[in-house]
């Protein structure tokens, strides 16, 4: 699942990606289903255009599985160097039961694919990766 927006004209980079981080969750609580509860969401600011995605793990119609970071990337144009990624995060459910979004590190295969450089200023590595934590 993914979803794209138009520039937001007056907005920073950094106001983009700090909107894109407060929309995240509701998001992922929203398009998560039982069969899907595994995904993992994240938010991409297109720092060319200006255009923005929020999206989902899963693959697309004849594709593999994609991370979100992929699926974000691929709505947005497709070229890393100009694409910043937020923090991602799963949905998991808390001990009081409530379907709650956490974040998650960066993958091991995503830290492969993309650079530090490529997330916001304190993005955790899942460890064994190429920059992981
Ligand atoms: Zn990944």
């Amino acid at each position: 699942m993914v979803e794209v927006q138009p520039p937001s004209p007056g907005l920073t980079q950094a106001e983009s990606l700090a909107q894109l981080e407060r929309r995240l969750p509701a998001f992922a609580l929203f398009s998560r289903t039982a069969a899907t509860s595994s995904r993992t969401y994240v938010g991409a600011l297109n720092t060319r255009t200006g255009q923005t995605a929020l999206a989902s793990s899963g693959g697309m119609p004849g594709c593999a599985a994609y991370c979100a970071e992929g699926n974000a990337l691929l709505a947005l144009g497709g070229n890393p160097s100009e694409v910043l990624f937020t923090g991602a995060v799963t949905v998991r459910r808390s001990a009081q039961g409530a379907l709650e979004a956490v974040p998650m590190p960066v993958c091991v295969k995503c830290q492969l694919d993309y650079p530090r450089s490529n997330f916001l200023p304190g993005a955790r590595g899942a460890p064994g990766g190429s920059w992981g934590d």
